[in-house]
């Protein structure tokens, strides 16, 4: 049987590393991004992402939309650990010099650049199949970072933004799909049911810019980040993510399936099944789901009022492990697919 994802980077890379940490790192791998020593007071959390063809996005997508993407999918990490952005490097692997792809993929980069305010300092070009590998670098005081580590028993959990936004696009934009989504279980599950390809004008340029340009949520996590006992970004669904920040803190999380928040294009094209189904197993959200104590309730609700930003209540934290699933206070076997894993397919139940 071939190797989960996370297996391998457990089996092959974070189990073979000997001895400490160098001293500048107080975190390694397993969050959303490293963190080590910054300047005064500061830390600096580093994080990595590789965007390939055909697989992060559509092989003949808008190169400026790919530039958008591949550092705002990076930036989503970095406000997973309640960092601002500093600084990024580039790693571009290219099948040949197509200017006018670059002149695309450079305006679409630097856009995302100068809007969430970080600067390219370097990186590598070399020639093959088009991939995209971005390092960022952010900056958060130090000692108030948040991991996925932190939430205690008795916290609540929340979800910033709207879900499954992210596979209902893929799925209604008009990708090259057979190509594109044979990499996507989860999506090629979607294929099979009923869901609406009547897009109006206006859910096509919603579903479009959700899935080239999701909003990384730096200024909610800047306001929230001391409020946060831990948080995730939500990339390879919820169902998985949660499920890191589960093991990771050591804890159960329930979700209240029935709380899920969507976004009104969602919830005109999809079945309520169809939805939940693309919250916990699509991916490709970008939105933060975190756990914050009782106490901070009103607090999150100010700040997500002061940044414009839906947060949602979702479920809890109790004592135990895993994920559980709840619809409408009944305990729920909707659990049986799996978050997007770039090693294994999609296991029926
Ligand atoms: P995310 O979805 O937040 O980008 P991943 O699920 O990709 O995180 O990775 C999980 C953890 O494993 C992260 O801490 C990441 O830095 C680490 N990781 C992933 N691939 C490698 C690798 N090849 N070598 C070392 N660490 C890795
Ligand atoms: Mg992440």
């Amino acid at each position: 049987m071939s190797l989960s994802e996370f297996e391998l980077i457990d089996r092959f890379f974070k189990s073979r590393m000997t001895g400490d940490l160098h001293p500048a790192v107080s975190l390694g791998i397993g969050d959303d991004a490293a963190i080590m020593r910054g300047r005064p007071g500061q830390s600096l959390c580093v994080c990595t992402d590789v965007l390939v063809n055909g697989v992060h996005f559509p092989a003949r997508a808008d190169p400026s939309e790919i530039g958008q993407r591949a550092l705002r999918v990076n930036l989503s990490d970095l406000a997973a650990m309640g960092a601002r952005p500093v600084c990024f490097t580039l790693g571009l692997t290219l099948p040949s010099a197509d200017e006018q792809w670059l002149s695309g993929f450079s305006s679409g980069l630097f856009g995302a650049a100068e809007q969430f305010g970080c600067s390219l300092m370097g990186g590598d070009t070399t020639r093959g199949p088009l991939s995209i590998s971005i390092t960022a670098i952010g900056e958060v005081p130090s000692g108030q970072a948040v991991s996925r580590s932190g939430a205690k028993p008795g916290d609540v959990l929340y979800v910033t933004g709207c879900l499954g936004d992210g596979q209902v696009a893929l799925h209604q934009l008009d990708f090259e799909a057979a190509e594109f989504t044979a990499h996507k279980p989860a999506l090629a599950e979607a294929a099979h049911q009923s869901v609406r390809k009547d897009l109006t004008p206006k859910d096509h340029a919603y579903l479009y810019r959700r899935f080239f340009r999701p909003e990384p949520r730096l200024a909610f996590a800047d306001l929230a980040r001391n409020l946060m006992s831990s948080a995730i970004d939500v990339s390879d669904g919820l169902r998985a993510d949660a499920g890191h920040l589960a093991r990771a803190s050591a804890v159960e999380l329930c979700i209240n399936l029935d709380q899920l928040p969507f976004s009104r294009s969602v919830l005109g094209l999809t079945s309520e099944a169809e939805r939940v189904n693309a919250a916990l197993y699509g991916g490709d959200d970008y939105e933060l789901c975190f756990t914050a104590e009782t106490a901070c309730r009103d607090k999150i609700g100010e700040i997500a009022a002061s940044a414009g930003l839906r947060v949602t209540e979702i479920g809890e934290v109790r004592h135990g492990n895993g994920v559980s699933l709840f619809d409408r206070g009944v305990a729920t076997t909707a659990d049986h697919q799996r978050g997007f894993d770039h090693f294994s397919r999609m296991e029926t139940p």
